[in-house]
Parts: C-alpha cells; sequence; structure tokens
C-alpha cells in the first residue's frame, strides 16, 4: 500500500471540476447506502476528473422532459420518526429531487460506470460540458465541507467499505437538504439541513442512526481510537499582544490489531478554529498539516472547534510515537477594563478524542498578568516583564485549561481541599454599560418656586459606580468551598485537592479540571447585576446553582464522562442535581420543590404560538434539540429536565440508596465512558424491593427516549367493607402522545402519619384501578410528594 501525499491530494481537490467527456443520459439507475435509496429514475450524470486516481463526485440533474429522481429513507426507530417529523411533517422521508450533488470516497464512481456500461447509456458531452461549466465551483465549495475527511480516505486508500458517501438535494418539497452515509461515524447514517433563524445558523439534524447491519452486529461499530495520548506536554508563551504560540507534544501509543479497519498514516485532530496550526512533526520528522474552515462541517460538529488532519507518508508502526504541534493562535481575547478571558467553547491545543493523560504545562506571560491554571506550580521563574510557570498534573485528566487576567485573589481551604478565587478588578466593558441606572423622583418636599424651571424626570438619574467584582470575594470562596466539601462527601474525593475560580464575561461557567470558569454574574451582588439577569429563576441560577454547577463537573463531565450526543444529558443533569442537593440542605426541600416546579413550567411554556421547549423531542437527542426549530430547547432540556429525571429516579430509590448510586457512579466510572445505559442499571439495581418496573425500563422509555410532560388528574371513589375498604381511581392523562406511559404514585392517607403507596401505569387518556385495603383511609391522592414530572389541576 502506498500512500499519497496529503499536500498532493489537497492540492488536487481545490482544483476538482466536472469532467464533460464523463455525462451521460441516464435513466433508472440507483444508488442504496444501507437504509438510503436513492433512484436516478431521468435525467444527466456527471462525474468530476479523477482526484487521487478516482472521482469523486458525481452530479445528476433531471433538466428533462419528466425527468425525476427519488429518495427513500426510514428511519428505524420511533423516535427518529418523530425526530424527522418534526422537520418534515413526516415520519419517513419519501422526496423527489431536481438535483443530487455525491462526494464519496467509497468507490459510488466505479459502481454508476458499471451501471451506465450495462444499460448503455448515451454519452452526453454537450450537456456535460454546460454542467461543468455551471458546477464545477459548486464541487469545489462543497467539498472543502469535508476536505479534511476526504484526504484522510484519499491519502490512506481507506477500505472502500469505510469510506464516505455524502448527497447534496435540492428537494421539490423541503428544498435542500443532505444525507449522508459514513461507516466511521457512530451514527452512520444522518439526513439533516442547513437553517437560518433569527441571524443565527443551526444545523438541523432531522434524523440520525446506527445502520441495521452495525445494529445487529456490534463488531462492526466504528473503532473508537486510532491513537491512544499517553502524555501531553505543552510550553506556552503569551505575547504583549496576548496572542499564545504554543508547542504541545503528545506521547501517543498506536494499538496493535485490526490492521484493516485502522489508518495509520493520517489522524485528524480538534482545535480551536481561532488557532492556526503551523508545524507538525511525528517521531521528529516534518509531517503534513492540512486545516480548513467551513460552515457547514462546524455546524454539524456543534462547537467551536474544528478538525485538521496530520499526515505522514510512511503509516506508523503500532508502539510509541511523539507528535509535536507547533501552533499560533488568538485565544485570548480582551473583553475592556482590562478584563481578558480564554476562548471557552474551543479547545486550545490539540485534541484527539475523550482521552486521559498527565499534563506537563509551562506558561510564559507578561508579568502584569495573573495566570490560573490547572495543576501544582512545579517551578516559577522571574524575569524583566515576564513570568513564567511550570505545573504539573500527575492526576490523569481529561482536559487541562488557563485563564487570565488582572485579578486579586483569594484562598481557602475545607475539609483537605484548597480553593483559590480569582477575580477581576474591574468590570469588563459590557457589564459596566449594562448595569442598572436608578430613577429618582424629584425631591417634592419644597414647592418649587413660583417662575422655577421644573427639573424633567429623566434628568435626575442617580448614576451609580461600576460594580465591584471583587466585593464578593470572600462570599464566593465560602461557596465555593462549602459546594466542593459537600460532593467530596457525597461522591467521593475529587481527583484534584485544588480548585481554582476565574471570571468568564457571559452568562455561563464551565468546569475543566480543577479550574472553573465563572460567569462574571455571578460575582456581583445580586443588586448589581444586568436586568437580563434579575428575574428571580436567574438570580437563583447566578447566586445559588452556578457555583455549585461547576465545582460538581469536577466529577460529572471531568472524573466521569460521556461520549456522544445521546449520553451529554447526563453530566449535565447530575452537575444540575448536584448544585440543587447543595441548595437543599441549605435551604431546605420547599426550596428545591420551588426551582423543579419552576422548571417544569418553564418546560411547558407557550412561546408566541411555538410549541413549549419540551416538544423540541426526548432529551436523548442532546445538542440535536437545539435547531431552528427551538432556540433554547437544548439548556431548557438538559438541566431541568435532566434534574427532573435524576429527581425522580433519587425518590424512586430512596435518598440512602440514591446516594450510594452518586458514590458507584464515580468509583465504577472514572475515567470511563458512562451512558444511559449504565444509569438505568445502576439505578436499577438500587431499587428497593417490590418496586414496580424493576429495570426502570418504562421510566427511561418515558422521560428519557420519549417526550412529553403529560397532565394528570386523579378521581378516588373509597367503599367501606367489613374487612377495610376498596378504592377504585380513574386517572386522566392529557397533552402527550397516546403511547406516552408511566407509572404513578397514588398515595393512600390513613392519618397519623401513616400512609401507603400504590401505583398505577397510565394507559391512554383514560387509565382506571381498584385496590383492596386493610383499614379505611383517610385520603387518597396523585404523587403527593412531587415525584413525578407532570401537571395536576
Ligand atoms: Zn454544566
Amino acid at each position: 500500500m502506498s500512500a499519497r501525499p496529503a499536500a498532493d491530494v489537497a492540492a488536487a481537490l481545490k482544483e476538482a471540476s466536472f469532467d464533460a467527456d464523463r455525462c451521460w443520459r441516464i435513466r433508472d439507475l440507483q444508488v442504496v447506502r444501507e437504509e438510503i435509496k436513492i433512484y436516478l429514475t431521468d435525467g444527466f450524470l456527471i462525474f468530476s476528473k479523477p482526484v487521487a486516481g478516482q472521482p469523486v463526485a458525481a452530479l445528476f440533474v433531471t433538466e428533462v422532459e419528466g425527468g425525476d429522481g427519488e429518495i427513500i429513507l426510514m428511519p428505524p426507530s420511533a423516535g427518529e420518526r418523530q425526530s424527522l417529523a418534526r422537520f418534515t411533517q413526516a415520519p419517513n422521508l419519501n422526496e423527489h429531487f431536481k438535483s443530487a450533488f455525491f462526494l464519496f470516497t467509497d468507490g459510488t464512481a466505479a459502481e454508476l460506470e458499471a451501471a451506465i456500461k450495462e444499460r448503455e447509456a448515451k454519452p452526453s458531452p454537450e450537456m456535460g460540458a454546460l454542467l461543468a461549466n455551471e458546477f464545477s465551483a459548486t464541487l469545489r465549495n462543497l467539498s472543502s465541507s469535508f476536505e479534511i475527511r476526504l484526504i484522510h480516505d484519499l491519502t490512506s486508500e481507506v477500505n472502500p467499505k469505510m469510506g464516505l458517501f455524502f448527497a447534496a438535494l435540492g428537494g421539490t418539497a423541503h428544498g435542500n437538504f443532505d444525507v449522508i452515509y459514513d461507516p466511521q461515524a457512530r451514527d452512520q447514517i444522518v439526513a439533516g439541513q442547513i437553517a437560518n433563524r433569527d441571524n443565527r445558523s443551526f444545523y438541523n439534524i432531522w434524523t440520525s442512526f446506527q445502520t441495521r447491519r452495525v445494529r445487529q452486529d456490534p463488531a462492526l461499530e466504528p473503532v473508537e481510537q486510532d491513537l491512544k495520548i499517553e502524555a501531553v506536554t505543552i510550553d506556552a508563551v503569551i505575547g504583549a499582544d496576548l496572542q499564545l504560540s504554543a508547542t504541545t507534544t503528545l506521547k501517543v501509543r498506536i494499538p496493535d490489531g485490526e490492521a484493516a479497519r485502522r489508518v495509520r498514516n493520517a489522524f485528524s485532530f480538534d482545535i480551536s478554529r481561532r488557532v492556526r496550526v503551523r508545524e507538525v512533526k511525528i517521531d521528529g520528522k516534518p509531517a503534513t498539516v492540512l486545516q480548513r474552515e467551513n460552515l457547514r462541517s462546524n455546524l454539524l460538529r456543534g462547537n467551536d472547534n474544528e478538525l485538521f488532519l496530520v499526515a505522514c507518508d510512511e503509516p506508523l508502526a503500532p508502539g510509541e510515537h511523539t507528535f509535536e504541534f507547533r501552533q499560533e493562535g488568538s485565544v485570548v481575547i480582551p473583553a475592556g477594563n482590562g478584563v481578558y478571558f480564554v476562548s471557552a467553547r474551543g479547545t486550545w491545543y490539540p485534541h484527539h478524542g475523550l482521552q486521559f493523560a498527565p499534563y506537563d504545562l509551562t506558561i510564559k506571560h507578561p508579568i502584569h498578568l495573573t495566570v490560573v491554571a490547572t495543576g501544582d506550580v512545579v517551578e516559577e521563574r522571574l524575569g524583566e516583564d515576564y513570568r513564567v510557570t511550570r505545573r504539573r498534573i500527575a492526576a490523569p485528566v481529561r482536559l487541562a485549561g488557563f485563564n487570565l487576567g488582572e485579578y486579586k485573589k483569594t484562598a481557602t481551604s475545607r475539609g483537605g481541599l484548597q480553593i483559590e478565587i480569582y477575580a477581576n478588578k474591574s468590570v469588563e466593558a459590557g457589564l459596566a454599560s449594562a448595569r442598572r441606572e436608578v430613577l429618582l423622583p424629584p425631591v417634592q418636599t419644597l414647592p418649587a418656586p413660583r417662575g422655577a424651571p421644573r427639573t424633567p424626570l429623566s434628568q435626575v438619574i442617580l448614576q451609580q459606580p461600576p460594580p465591584d467584582p471583587t466585593a464578593q470575594l470572600g462570599y464566593l470562596a465560602n461557596e465555593v468551598a462549602e459546594a466542593f466539601d459537600f460532593l467530596s462527601k457525597q461522591v467521593g474525593p475529587p481527583p484534584l485537592k485544588t480548585l481554582a475560580v476565574s471570571p468568564i464575561p457571559g452568562t455561563f461557567g464551565q468546569g475543566f479540571p480543577g479550574l472553573i470558569y465563572l460567569s462574571t454574574i455571578s460575582y456581583l451582588a445580586p443588586r448589581d447585576r444586568p436586568a437580563f439577569a434579575s428575574d428571580s429563576l436567574q438570580q437563583t441560577f447566578f447566586s445559588d446553582l452556578l457555583v455549585a454547577h461547576e465545582v460538581a463537573h469536577q466529577w460529572w463531565g471531568n472524573a466521569v464522562s460521556t461520549t456522544g450526543y445521546r449520553d451529554e444529558w447526563i453530566m449535565e443533569a447530575l452537575a444540575n442535581y448536584s448544585a440543587l442537593l447543595l441548595l437543599e440542605r441549605k435551604r431546605g426541600v420547599k426550596a428545591v420543590d420551588e426551582i423543579l416546579i419552576r422548571y417544569r413550567d418553564h418546560l411547558l411554556e407557550k412561546r408566541d404560538g411555538a410549541p413549549p421547549l419540551d416538544a423540541a423531542g426526548p432529551i436523548r437527542l442532546g445538542a440535536r434539540l437545539e435547531s431552528s426549530e427551538s432556540p433554547g430547547a437544548y439548556r431548557a432540556l438538559v438541566y431541568e429536565k435532566g434534574s427532573w429525571i435524576i429527581h425522580m429516579l433519587r425518590k424512586r430509590l430512596g435518598d440512602t440508596q440514591f446516594f450510594a448510586m452518586l458514590k458507584e457512579i464515580y468509583t465504577k466510572h472514572a475515567r470511563q465512558r458512562f451512558t444511559t445505559g449504565d444509569l438505568r442499571l445502576l439505578a436499577a439495581a438500587k431499587l428497593p424491593a417490590g418496586a414496580v418496573d424493576k429495570s426502570l425500563e418504562h421510566f427511561f422509555a418515558a422521560y428519557v427516549e420519549g417526550s412529553g410532560i403529560p397532565a394528570l388528574t386523579l378521581r378516588a371513589k373509597i367503599a367501606k367493607t367489613a374487612k377495610g375498604a376498596t378504592v377504585s381511581v380513574e386517572l386522566d392523562q392529557a397533552g402527550v402522545a397516546e403511547d406516552f406511559s408511566i407509572d404513578v404514585p397514588v398515595e393512600i392517607d390513613y392519618g397519623r402519619g401513616k400512609t401507603e403507596t400504590r401505583w398505577v401505569r397510565t394507559e391512554g387518556a383514560h387509565t382506571t384501578a381498584a385496590f383492596t385495603l386493610t383499614a379505611l383511609p383517610l385520603k387518597v391522592s396523585l404523587d403527593a410528594k412531587n415525584t413525578i414530572l407532570a401537571t395536576r389541576p
């Protein structure tokens, strides 16, 4: 196997064009990729000129009388059919199209050419010339979306069975949309569409699933890691202009075995779009780097990272290797007023999947700035105008982060844990101008002298001094210490015993191992917060939940992790519920119940005729929830519905077993991929004896895999009998699909604190049940303890 230089392939792709001499008038060709069926019924088909020895694209157009193309795609599960229906109003995709662009590395051209030959289709060079002229630019544009992948496959001569097939279709009913078949992806089939709303671009994923073949044979699931990172060393310099240049050295191991499915001369990494990788050496020898930016691929990835490719001419042998990256970028962003922060949505050094490794981190930076980073300080040097700090993280961690600014610092310790809080000395420009102005009524104690001008109301505005972000330092330190200590007792000692907290402008936070970015709003006293953060749910979030939520990510998200969007909800749900647990300890059960009720109401809130956020779909859709149809749904579902799901599990398990489960998640799944299935099994094993829904499959089907929040009404009739009583109940369920079904606790109250719970499983809109009791109850009520996510009259 001879590898092609990646740079040559990249150059050829840039010049790609359609080949007028390879155009045919065709009828009744088809392309079938597992569940995707594409019929090229009547039209013209043209291939691209070869790139790396083979055509990588084709175009089909129906510019003939009665011309037609058609695609049929039937998602395999109810959830995926619902998802497709949300975007296309139909559970199966059956769409005619006028044009189809295909990009592929899976031998599609050879397959179609064989069919063309067999049918003796007529060549059409005149149409070919027209199409080549009109669409070659579109071809280059489209192939740039998948450039890294195309180069990856073409460079390494990947087994065609593992190659990519992408179709951009011009549909007659739904406009332009994409269908992707990629055997190397976790979901091999994806259909979706770029959509714009409120000046924001979304990639709406209509449906995404594993092929039937992979579902039936898990051995065919794509190999997750083609290289294992064993140690990371980063040597970084932040210049006076805040530019960051760094050398990142990864010690990696190329695993043995499965040679046919692994590619060993092209590796893709993630890095922030703000960073350019200038040079890569593998084992000291220069390698090719290809880094591109593209809207479609970035939208598909859903973060600020982009893929770049590192390729070497000869495949790497299994065993240890060293990758050395030289990178530059503007990840440090000034926010005005001497406030800086590190762009948080991308990664500032090269990443390759979910990997845990020890880190050695050296940062040189201007002396007037303080750099906060993960790890124990092992060396510190001062120059005339710079400072160099070297840190080591011995425990393997998922990420290393840093932040910087002109900080004021306070430190504290609690239960053997160290806490450092860094605050900006002044508020960033955005918050300084957003501060609330106080309007004073004109002083009316003395009547104004006749003829004296009246002071217009608008002039009597008291300009408040800018809020002080350091005023709350002591309070914050205490909050963080309390949360850190509380969770280490509830869940287990954290992997890193020191936690540094530093500010980031915006309404969010982020928790890296040992380092938290906390919204600058949380640094302000409640009265100093901008108007958008001043309603009481927002105040509770910034004052009471955000700190503990980010601290909780030390366990949920950093020690225990998920991969893939379908399980991502678990970490947000556990982090947010951990914050609610701390709030419960501080302010009691009632305070948490109130927040849960408000979460529920927020999920169901009608928004200008649009469906409520909860209607965006099951929580397991993760990032897919955030579409042009339902902006804001991701956050509402993973935080709010996610907290409810954990809360409901707690109520099923009882506190002792619930807290035992949290500990077990941490001890059994640290540094591993934790899944929704793992959560269900752990919880089910801790259910009390005699519990209904022993496997919790019914519960997960309704609230995790399914969607909807039911409105429940209970009517009970109590009849006294010789031996006690009989109770007959009627349970009405509304606001959800007919097949939505949950177990509902019905509380029988005998008075004097004696109660008993019976469970009724809802079946459609109307369910009846009857119980025989050995005593006469005073009262029968529905879910008296607020343990299920539902509304009731
Ligand atoms: Zn979070």
